[in-house]
């Protein structure tokens, strides 16, 4: 089966985005682009608004394409126009098709033929805009029905059972109650987006930071499923009921064989070490680590100071995030000062800029990714790759400083990540310097 009739539209339209730089007979580019549009169809089915931007913009090339081939096959009366214009070498009128025999009607030929007529700066403005309004259509629509849901779901809200409640509180003080619950607290299994850890405990949850890329704060805010957990939204909670999860959870047999199974993400909903976050919450968190050396502890933060602050388990891998390059003085500072964890290291999810450390031995590992495309409660945000070349200096400083490196495989487009737009990658050709050095020479010549 090829990729074209693979049952995953997600896997098709990768395919057709593939065949499409390859296709020159009219029929297939026709094809091609009626399954862009079906591809569109499904994209706004399952409200994938990265989805649809690129469905869009393989629709719009196929049907430039298709606009170019048909002037080409009128100009070499491949086919009849209505005005007598049909080859004499081809005998019969059947052999000389009209659009309709093509599947075309007259107004996607005269649309498809304007949009082959625009020069090429032109028709990428046009596809960019096309794609930006395709991808804000969508995602005004994703929001709509989100808040529709969420008012549904408010209105049909059951009133919490007032004898089995607990009382959390925030970072300010506020009372919170929650729904007692019903068994032993233990840790959870993580998600795909989490491949190096088995499991994520929530002791604390919600942050203040406001990234506009926090996958956190859309769980905890946009999606219904999550409302009842969430009841305070991503403001921070503080959950005592959870402290005895590390004690609660068997480590697995297998983690013998896969240490993965015995590492644990701590607050993967939350800055633990945040700047508004009591010590007194993380100390009671840090003491059930430490009560439970059995796990190894993966914290992550933008506030690395803090680590240099407090008594730290000793199976703790403390983790630093960076988006920006004004945290890595401090973060570099925290690290080197850091001492008695298991490992240290950095985090660079989404890798948003240029970054330059002065080196990278203070670091164990480190982790580079993408951004996905998320829905924050004041609007979409679009998912964003970095280039190779950013992505590869790290990696060079990073074997330099005998740190381990681990690439998320969202920094690929495509298969198997068609949400993201994979990293630039250099695709440049040798031919194109030996054409720069000889201009360079011809303009040396001149100059002498
Ligand atoms: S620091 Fe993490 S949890 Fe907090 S807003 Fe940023 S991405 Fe979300």
């Amino acid at each position: 089966m090829s990729d074209l009739q693979a049952p995953n539209p997600l896997t098709r339209y990768d395919a057709a985005r593939r065949a499409l730089a390859e296709v020159h007979r009219f029929d297939e580019l026709k094809n091609l682009r009626d399954k862009a549009v079906a591809m569109q169809a499904y994209a706004k089915q399952a409200k994938d608004t990265a989805l649809i931007t690129h469905a869009t913009e393989i629709r719009m090339r196929a049907e430039r394409r298709a606009g170019e081939l048909l002037r080409e096959m009128a100009e070499r009366k491949e086919r009849d126009t209505g005005k007598g214009n049909r080859n004499p070498a081809l005998k019969s009128q059947a052999a000389t098709p009209k659009l309709a025999d093509l599947g075309v009607s007259k107004s996607q030929s005269s649309r498809w033929q304007q949009l082959a007529a625009l020069d090429q700066d032109r028709f990428e403005a046009k596809v960019g805009t096309a794609s930006k309004h395709a991808y804000d259509r969508m995602t005004q629509k994703v929001l709509r029905e989100s808040k529709i849901e969420r008012a549904k779901a408010l209105s049909n809200e059951q009133p919490l059972d007032k004898n089995n409640l607990i009382t959390l509180v925030t970072h300010t003080g506020r009372q919170v109650e929650y729904p007692l619950p019903k068994g032993k607290a233990t840790f959870n299994r993580t998600n795909q987006q989490v491949d190096w850890a088995a499991h994520t405990w929530n002791p604390v949850t919600g942050c203040l930071h406001g990234c506009r890329y926090c996958y956190a704060r859309e769980m905890a805010e946009m999606r219904e499923t999550y409302r009842a957990a969430y009841p305070v939204g991503f403001t921070p909670l503080f959950h005592h009921e959870r402290l005895d999860a590390p004690a609660n959870t068997e480590v697995p047999k297998e983690a013998r064989c896969d240490p993965r199974l015995k590492r644990v993400f701590v607050c993967s909903m939350a800055d633990l070490y945040g700047k508004w976050v009591p010590t007194e919450w993380i100390e009671k968190v840090h003491a059930s680590c430490i009560a439970n050396p059995q796990w190894d502890y993966l914290f992550l933060t933008k506030f690395p100071k803090r680590y240099t602050e407090l008594q730290l388990p000793s199976t703790a891998w403390i983790g630093t995030s960076i988006d920006q390059q004004s945290r890595v003085k401090y973060a570099e500072e925290a690290f080197r000062n850091t001492k008695g964890v298991r490992v240290k290291w950095l985090s660079l999810e989404p890798l948003l800029a240029p970054l330059q450390f002065s080196d990278l031995s203070m670091f164990d590992w480190i982790v580079i990714g993408s951004q996905s495309a998320t829905v924050q409660p004041d609007g979409p945000v679009k998912e964003f790759a970095p280039p190779f070349e950013w992505v590869a200096r790290i990696v060079a400083q990073a074997r330099d400083g005998g740190c381990k490196v681990y690439l998320k495989p969202n920094l690929l487009g495509g298969n198997p990540n068609p949400q993201s737009p994979g990293m630039q990658l250099p695709q440049e050709d040798p031919e194109e310097e030996i054409a720069d050095a000889a201009a360079r020479a011809r303009r040396e010549g001149r100059a002498s």
